[in-house]
């Protein structure tokens, strides 16, 4: 089906982020169980629950729209919870967290952009409701990909001292 309107398009990127949404609590679990380090373990399942708050959220905005959530999926998603799942398999374990970290960061900053994107389509639309709604998903996003650089961060400082001097 052609997408045609400004309403259908902001629905079908609203139902891409549903999707996306539920690719992430789907992903999310077996990540935690494999991250070593407690804080980003912590923060890890910290947004997992926050995840299922976001879907709750999206659920009220296809009530509210009289629209279905399902229907699409984010392509762009499945293709960094591959990549990210590959690169566990490839990376030692004492670098696993630290990758953790690189493929959790490309979760939230896809999701950030995600959701500005709907956000700027629902104010132009005049859903003001909706934008209200997605600004909240938005700034827990924003804070979830904090942490995430934090804990690379951290990690990496670790990393650092075990480097050989040369
Ligand atoms: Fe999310
Ligand atoms: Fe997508
Ligand atoms: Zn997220």
């Amino acid at each position: 089906m052609t997408i045609t309107t400004p309403q259908e398009l902001f629905l079908h990127e609203l139902q891409d982020a549903y999707s996306a949404e539920q690719q992430i609590l789907k992903a999310l679990p077996k990540v935690i169980e494999q991250t070593e380090d407690e804080e980003l373990k912590e923060s890890l399942a910290a947004h997992l629950a926050e995840t299922k708050a976001q879907v709750n959220r999206l659920d009220k905005l296809f009530e509210t729209l009289n629209e279905k959530p399902s229907g699409e999926t984010c392509m762009g998603m499945q293709g960094i919870i591959a990549e990210g799942e590959k690169g566990l398999k490839e990376v030692a374990p004492a670098l696993r967290d630290l990758a953790i970290t690189g493929s959790a960061a490309r979760i939230e900053y896809y999701e950030q952009v995600a959701y500005s994107n709907l956000i700027a389509m629902a104010q132009a639309l005049d859903y003001s409701d909706e934008a209200m709604y997605l600004q909240e998903t938005l700034d827990e996003e924003v804070e979830a990909g904090k942490n995430v650089m934090e804990a690379a961060e951290r990690l990496l400082e670790a990393i650092d001292m075990q480097m050989p001097q040369s």
